[in-house]
C-alpha cells in the first residue's frame, strides 16, 4: 500500500508537530553514546523547513515514572531531552529552542510564536503518566502544537501512546502523515513479507523462546526455512529429548517448542538447529571451552554459541536465500569467546546480500552484532525498531501505524 509521507504536503507557514524518537542512550556525563536515531530523523526536520514550515519535536527519554529517585520523586534531569539539544543543533546545522514542558503554558507559547524555518523540542512526554496511558485530553493538547501531525517514531509505532496514536485523531487524514524513516522502516519490512523472493529465511536467536514464540509461529506460515540459534536453540533440543548440560532453558515452554517443529514440519517450512555448539564450562568470558553435539552437552557444561558444524549448516541455508531476516544473536557474542557463530552468520548474510538477495537486520542485539563486526553497510537495510519490528514481523498491526494508514 502507498505510504502518505512528507513528501506529499508543502509545509509552507504551517507547523508540523513531529514525533520523533530521541530515546538516545546518554553516558554519565549526559553525552549521547549513540546519536543514531536522531540522525535518523534528519531528513524529515530538513524537508519540512526547506518547505518554509516550521518544526514541534516531541518524544520520550527513557522510563522517568518507572526509574524514580530514592526519595520516590521523578528525576527531571536525568531523563530531561535538554540533554540533547545542543547534539541535535549541530546535526541539524540550525538552532533548536527547548520547551522545559511539553503541554505547560510556556510550551505552547513557544511553538505558537515559532517562524518559518525554526524548531523547537518539547520536554520528555514520558513526565507524564497520561502519556503512556494514552489519555486523549493529553494527547489533544499535544495536538494544539501542530497544524499537521508527522510520525516518524518506528521504534514506538507498536504502543496506542498518547504522542504515537492517539494524537493523529485530532487531525484530517490531510494533516497527518509519515517521516522518512518511519516510512522506509514499512516499506523495508514489507519488502520481507509482502513481496517475499524465495527462499525466504528468518534466522532467529537471543535467550529466550517466549519473547520470539509469536514472531516464530507467524514465520511458519511465511518463510522457507528458520534458523533457530542462541540459547534458545537448547530448548528445542530438550524437547526433542537432547541432554544439554547447564544451558539456558525454558522448561515450561517444551510443550511449545514440540508444537513448534509439529506445525513447521506441517507447513513445509524447515526449522534449522545448530548440530553443534561452542560449550563452557562457566558463564565466563575465561571458561574453559570445547566443541560438542547440541544434543548431547555433558553435565556442568553449557552452550554458548555455535559451532563448525552448526556454522557451516546455517552458512549454506543463508546463502540460498533470496530474502533473509535475522533477529537475535547466536551466541553470547558480547564476549570475544563466544562472538564466532554471530560473526560468521553476518558475514554470511552480507556474503548473500552481494550476490542479490534482500536482507534486514533488526532487533536491539543482532543490530548492535552487525555495527560492532563493520558489517551494518553490507546488508540491505538495519531497523531502528526493537519490539516494534518484532511486533509487526508477528503479523500484528502496529497501533502507531494504523493511526495515520486507517
Ligand atoms: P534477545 O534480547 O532475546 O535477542 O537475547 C540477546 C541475548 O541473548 C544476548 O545478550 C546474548 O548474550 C544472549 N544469548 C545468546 N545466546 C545465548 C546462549 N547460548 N546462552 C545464554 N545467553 C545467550
Amino acid at each position: 500500500m502507498e505510504l502518505k509521507t512528507v513528501d506529499s504536503f508543502d509545509f509552507k507557514e504551517k507547523r508540523a508537530l513531529i514525533r520523533v524518537d530521541f530515546n538516545v542512550p546518554l553516558d554519565k556525563q549526559y553525552n549521547i553514546t549513540d546519536d543514531s536515531r536522531i540522525r535518523g530523523a534528519l531528513p524529515t526536520i530538513l524537508k519540512i523547513i526547506k518547505d518554509g514550515g516550521s518544526v514541534v519535536l516531541m518524544s520520550h527519554l527513557g522510563r522517568p515514572l518507572k526509574k524514580l529517585k530514592e526519595d520516590g520523586t521523578i528525576d527531571y534531569n536525568k531523563f530531561s531531552l535538554g540533554h540533547t539539544v545542543k547534539h541535535i543543533s549541530e546535526l541539524l546545522g540550525l538552532t533548536v529552542q527547548f520547551a522545559t514542558d511539553c503541554i505547560g503554558a510556556d510550551a505552547f507559547a513557544a511553538s505558537a510564536a515559532l517562524k518559518p524555518g525554526q524548531i523547537l523540542l518539547l520536554e520528555n512526554l514520558r513526565f507524564y503518566k497520561e502519556e503512556e496511558k494514552g489519555d486523549a485530553a493529553f494527547a489533544e493538547k499535544l495536538s494544539k502544537h501542530g497544524d499537521v501531525y508527522v510520525n516518524d517514531a518506528f521504534g514506538t509505532a507498536h504502543r496506542a501512546h498518547a504522542s504515537t496514536t492517539i494524537v493523529a485523531n485530532y487531525y484530517t487524514a490531510e494533516h497527518k502523515m509519515f517521516g522518512y524513516l518511519m516510512a522506509s522502516e514499512i516499506k523495508n519490512a514489507d519488502k520481507v513479507i509482502l513481496e517475499t523472493q524465495r527462499p525466504f529465511t528468518a534466522i532467529l536467536g537471543g535467550a529466550k523462546v517466549s519473547d520470539k514464540i509469536l514472531i516464530i509461529e507467524n514465520l511458519i506460515e511465511k518463510a522457507d526455512n528458520i534458523i533457530i540459534g542462541g540459547g534458545m536453540a537448547y530448548t528445542f533440543f530438550k524437547a526433542q529429548g537432547g541432554h544439554i548440560g547447564s544451558s539456558l532453558v525454558e522448561d515450561e515452554r517444551l510443550d511449545t517448542a514440540k508444537e513448534v517443529l509439529a506445525k513447521a514440519a506441517a507447513k513445509g517450512c524447515k526449522i534449522h538447529l545448530p548440530v553443534d555448539s561452542l560449550v563452557a564450562d562457566k558463564f565466563a568470558a575465561d571458561a574453559q571451552t570445547q566443541s560438542c553435539d547440541s544434543a548431547n552437552i555433558p553435565d556442568g557444561w553449557m552452550g554458548l554459541d555455535i559451532a563448525e558444524k552448526g556454522i557451516a549448516d546455517f552458512r549454506a541455508v543463508v546463502l540460498q536465500s533470496k530474502t533473509i531476516l535475522w533477529n537475535g544473536p547466536m551466541g553470547v557474542f558480547e564476549m570475544e569467546a563466544f562472538q564466532k557463530g554471530t560473526i560468521a552468520i553476518a558475514k554470511a548474510v552480507a556474503e548473500a546480500t552481494k550476490g542479490g538477495a534482500f536482507s534486514l537486520v533488526g532487533g536491539g542485539d543482532s543490530v548492535a552484532a552487525v555495527y560492532q563486526f563493520g558489517l551494518a553497510d553490507q546488508v540491505s537495510y538495519v531497523s531502528t525498531g526493537g519490539g516494534a519490528l518484532l511486533e509487526y514481523f508477528e503479523g500484528k498491526e502496529l497501533p502507531g501505524i494504523k493511526a495515520i494508514r486507517g
